[in-house]
């Protein structure tokens, strides 16, 4: 993307976990992300595998968000006025099926718990990853989740999984054309394997340099990577914004 396209950039998505926090905190970085960006007149749309339930908390407490996609692309949340709206992007079915599943999976792992924000989830379940550590655990449970036919992907915190088409390209997409915003006016920030999606078919995309500890576990890389220990996260989407903004 040259630089003059920038210049007219529509809106900017970004993932949240690992690209907007850094060591799993919300800092002043984050504040300054959305100041400059309001100070430009571009939306910020949070992209990420976090719950409907932190969808509603985003749009509550933060004024100039007014639309999140959540649960790794099943939910965009809107909120006009202080209406919230939430919109799924998998059928009433799909999403029946996947609470039918949870029961057999408790069944097949009784000691595995559901994240803890799983109860806010509507289009997906999550698993938190440091209950995942034994790697032989890990592929059983891929493997259980494949021969139901569940899709599934991995977060910075979660392992992730529905049914359906969900991915955060999809929900993104169907925004866009929505808003009738072309997408190659838009920027994505990413830094983990659930924003693949992205990366593969969003043509402005950014890592953040963070990205650099999955980078050989991607197969579809962002069109910029970002470098450096001042680009990690949230510095990294700044820094990146500041310059070509
Ligand atoms: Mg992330």
């Amino acid at each position: 993307m040259s630089h003059t396209q920038l210049n007219n950039c529509k809106i900017v998505f970004s993932d949240f976990d690992g690209t907007l926090t850094y060591k799993e905190g919300l800092g002043p970085v984050f504040f300054d992300i959305l100041n400059f960006l309001e100070s430009k007149k571009v939306p910020l749309v949070i992209v990420t595998g976090r719950s409907l339930s932190w969808g509603h908390f985003l749009l509550t407490h933060f004024p100039f968000l007014t639309d999140v996609i959540v649960e790794g692309g099943g939910t965009i949340v809107s909120r006009k006025g202080k209406f919230i709206t939430e919109e799924p992007m998998v059928s009433e079915a799909e999403i029946k099926r996947l609470a039918g599943f949870v029961l057999e999976f408790e069944k097949a792992f009784p000691n595995i718990r559901l994240s803890v924000d799983s109860f806010g989830r509507r289009t997906d379940r999550a698993i938190e990853l440091h209950d995942l550590q034994d790697g032989v655990l890990f592929h059983h449970i891929e493997d259980f989740l494949r021969q139901h036919n569940i899709n599934f992907s991995t977060s910075n915190v979660h392992l992730n999984f529905w049914c359906g088409e969900i991915s955060k390209y999809i929900a993104v997409d169907y925004f866009l054309k929505k808003q009738s915003v072309n997408e190659t006016d838009c920027l994505f920030f990413g830094d983990s394997l659930n924003d693949q999606a992205m990366f593969k078919s969003f043509h402005n995309s950014v890592g953040v340099s963070n990205i650099a500890t999955i980078m050989d576990r991607l197969i579809h890389k962002p069109t910029t990577i970002l470098t450096g220990d001042e680009n990690v996260g949230p510095f990294g989407v700044l820094n990146y914004l500041k310059k070509n903004l």
